[in-house]
Formats: C-alpha cells, structure tokens, sequence
C-alpha cells in the first residue's frame, strides 16, 4: 500500500494517530525535507528505507514508490501539514494510478490550524466573518486573474497566505487596493508549532516591515482580519435564550 500522510505542522506530536502507525510500519518512507519535521522520523522501522523528497524530483519520487511497490514494501509519503493544499499530491496519486497502484491518503493537522492555535485565535467570528481564504501570493506559481490577492480582499474574511512570505511588498499593496483598512490586525506566525516558533503582530500596513525586522522570509504563514483584534459577538448556540437540537432556551 501506498499512504500520501499529513505529517502536521511541526511538533513531533501533532501528527494524527493513524499517520504515525504507518510511519511505524512503513518499508520506506519519502518525506519532504523542507518542512516536516526530521523527528518524525524516529517512529521509522530500523531497516526502513528513508529518502527526502526535497532533493529529488518527482520522477525520481515516483520511481523509488513505483520499485518498492513491486517488491511488496508499505509505503509513506510524508506531506507537510495536510496533504491537500499546495502538497503536489494529486500529481503523484494520479501517476501512481495511472501504473496501477493503488494510494490512500491519512489527513493532517495543516499549518493554518497550528498557526490559529499558536495564536489561539477562531477564524470565524460572529458579528465579523464567518468565511476564511486560503490563497498565496503570486510566485513561481501563477495564481488566476479572478483569485488576485486585490479581489480575495475584497470581501474582508480571515485571509490565511501561504507560501507567501517572501513576497510581502506585493501583499500588502494588494491587500489595501482589496479594501483592507491599513490598521487591520494581521500576524506572521512563523514555524508554528514548532519549537523555534515566532509569532509576530501587527497591523496590514506594516506587514513587510514585521517580517523583515525578524529575518523571517520562509515557512510563515500570514494571516489577515479583524479576528485579530477585540471586537466581536458572542455564538448565538450558546446564549441562554436560544433553543437547539439538545438544549431548551431558558423562559
Ligand atoms: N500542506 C501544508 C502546506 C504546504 S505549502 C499545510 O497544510 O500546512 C508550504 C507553506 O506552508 C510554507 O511556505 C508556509 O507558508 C506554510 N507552512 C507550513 N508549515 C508551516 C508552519 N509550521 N508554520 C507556518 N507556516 C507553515
């Protein structure tokens, strides 16, 4: 069997129950060595055999899964965070398919819920907004026309940039043309989770200023909105005059 499996966004012990099984049980393990945490590995059989995806491309990774899948190995494909944003996956799943090989895939906790926690932050505020975008600044990888950064901002939900750090000059334009006011809160939370983990707040004007004052260039996520700041309303499910399925509002 083939596992594409959410490594978590960092701390050893954020990764799900059930990755770390078949970490346990793993023949060989590719994993992405840019980001997962190398301690991860310590789960691994002695004689499993371990390479890091990040020096390899993706025929070379697609070769060593196809080869130890002939000769019968349990295979891991270790993915920062949650395979399913910006993991490549769905081009290795469709190319394994495509040979006959059949993958399942073992979700993780992604950086943007570790970075929500580091902050202890809840994205969807009553009273504020109940949506949150997941996008990236345009880099290497085009972004569509319709997705620009100005457009997203537009609407004023949480925003949570990935793979963006680098480019905040250009993120901070877009995010002010979008209509964000430059006082809304905004934080660069940097290897969240992780034991070197920085979190730095302050406001959209000021975002290339924040992350250059700490070095920070990489392996941050930035994240925009008024959930940052002191204003909000409380749940409706919760307040005493509200009836729900399990619970009469008080007369
Ligand atoms: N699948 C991953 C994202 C991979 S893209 C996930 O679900 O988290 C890589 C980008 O993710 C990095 O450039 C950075 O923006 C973000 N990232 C990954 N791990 C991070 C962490 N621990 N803290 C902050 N950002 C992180």
């Amino acid at each position: 069997m083939v596992s594409f499996v959410g490594a978590g966004p960092g701390a050893v012990d954020l990764i799900t129950v059930r990755g770390r099984r078949l970490l346990e049980q793993a023949d060989l393990i590719i994993y992405t060595g840019s980001l997962v945490n190398p301690e991860l590995l310590q789960y691994a059989k002695e004689n499993c055999e371990i390479y890091n995806s990040a020096e390899m491309t993706l025929g070379q990774v697609l070769e060593e899964i196809r080869r130890g899948h002939a000769q019968g190995k349990e295979i891991v494909r270790l993915h920062t965070g949650d395979p399913c944003l910006y993991g490549a996956v769905r081009e290795q799943i469709d190319a394994l398919e495509d040979l006959g090989i059949v993958c399942e895939v073992c979700p993780g906790v992604s950086s943007f819920c570790g970075a929500a926690a580091s902050l202890k932050a809840e994205y969807t505020l009553p009273g504020l907004t109940q949506s949150v975008i997941i996008t990236r600044a345009e880099g290497r990888t085009a972004v569509p026309e319709r997705e620009r950064l100005s457009l997203l901002a537009s609407h004023g939900a949480t925003m949570v940039l990935f793979l963006s750090a680098g480019l905040l000059q250009q993120v901070r334009a877009e995010l002010l043309l979008g209509g964000y006011a430059p006082k809304t809160p905004c934080a660069i939370v940097y290897k969240a989770t992780w034991k070197d983990e920085k979190i730095i707040r302050g406001t959209v004007e000021r975002l290339p200023e924040m992350a250059a004052e700490n070095g920070i260039n990489k392996t941050a996520l930035i994240v925009v909105g008024e959930f940052l700041g002191a204003d909000y309303r409380h749940s409706r499910l919760y307040a005493p005059d509200f009836s729900t399925a399990y619970r009469e509002a008080a007369p």
